[in-house]
C-alpha cells in the first residue's frame, strides 16, 4: 500500500481545489473520485440509460474504462478513451449524478477501481466515503466542512466562471437535495469518519485550508 490521504466532504466545501494543491505541494497523486461517479451518470444519460434500469447499468458496466490522467499539469478525466473533463460538470450531469451514486451496483464497480489506485503509489483522493469505506485504514483522515450557503455560493461563482447559467437559489437546491440524497442512502452514506480531523473552511481562505490540511499531513508523513 502507499501512503493514503483520505478527503472527505460536502459538494462545494473546496475538496477539489485542496486535493490539487496539496497533491502538489507533497508529491502525491490526486484523485477526484466524484469525477468517476460522474461519468458513470454521463455514460448512462447518454445512452438513454435510467437510474431504475438494472440490466442497462450493468451493460455499461461491463465496458466502461474511466482514467484519471494529468495532461499538461492539467487533471483530465476520458470516459471509454474521450475526454469528458467539461462535460461532467454540465447541469444536467450535477441533476441526476447523486441518484446513480447511490446505486450499489455502480459503487460495487467503482470503489474496487478506487482501492487498486491507492495500491502502488502514494494518494491523496477525495469523495464522500473515502476514509470510511474506500480507505478505511487511510493514513490521514479530512473532513473538508463548510456551510451550505457558502458553498452554494462559491459553485455559484464557479457557474459563473464557466458560462453555466444557474441563479444561486437553483445552485443551493441542487446542492441541498444532493446533500439529502448522499447522507440518507442505504450504501456508503456521507458521514463523517469517526476518526477524521474536521477543518471547517467556511472563513477560510484557499492558502490557509492547505496550510491546515498540509500540518495534519506532515504529522503523519515525518512520524
Ligand atoms: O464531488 P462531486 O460533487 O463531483 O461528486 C459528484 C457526486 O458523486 C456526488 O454528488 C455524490 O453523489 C457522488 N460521490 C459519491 N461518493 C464519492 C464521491 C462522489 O457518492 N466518494
Amino acid at each position: 500500500m502507499g501512503f493514503v490521504v483520505a478527503i472527505d466532504g460536502p459538494a462545494g466545501s473546496g475538496k477539489g481545489t485542496i486535493t490539487k494543491l496539496v497533491a502538489e505541494k507533497r508529491n502525491l497523486v490526486s484523485i477526484d473520485t466524484g469525477a468517476m461517479y460522474r461519468c458513470v451518470a454521463l455514460d448512462c444519460l447518454n445512452n438513454g440509460i435510467d437510474v431504475e434500469d438494472a440490466k442497462g447499468i450493468e451493460r455499461i458496466l461491463d465496458k466502461i474504462q474511466i482514467e484519471l490522467k494529468k495532461i499538461d499539469g492539467e487533471q483530465k478525466v476520458f470516459l471509454n478513451g474521450k475526454d469528458v473533463s467539461k462535460e461532467i460538470r454540465e447541469p444536467r450531469v450535477d441533476e441526476v449524478v447523486a441518484k446513480f451514486a447511490a446505486v450499489k451496483q455502480i459503487r460495487d464497480k467503482v470503489t474496487p477501481m478506487q482501492r487498486e489506485m491507492g495500491k502502488t503509489q502514494n494518494i491523496i483522493m477525495e469523495g464522500r466515503d473515502i476514509g470510511t469505506v474506500v480507505f478505511p485504514n487511510a493514513d490521514v483522515k479530512i473532513f473538508l466542512d463548510c456551510s451550505i450557503e457558502e458553498r452554494a455560493n462559491r459553485r455559484y461563482k464557479q457557474n459563473l466562471e464557466k458560462g453555466i447559467q444557474m441563479t444561486y437559489e437553483e445552485v443551493l437546491e441542487n446542492i441541498k437535495e444532493r446533500n439529502r440524497l448522499e447522507t440518507e442512502r442505504d450504501i456508503a452514506p456521507f458521514v463523517k469518519p469517526e476518526d477524521a480531523i474536521t477543518v471547517d473552511s467556511t472563513n477560510m481562505s484557499i492558502d490557509e485550508v492547505v496550510e491546515e490540511v498540509l500540518k495534519i499531513v506532515d504529522e503523519k508523513l515525518h512520524n
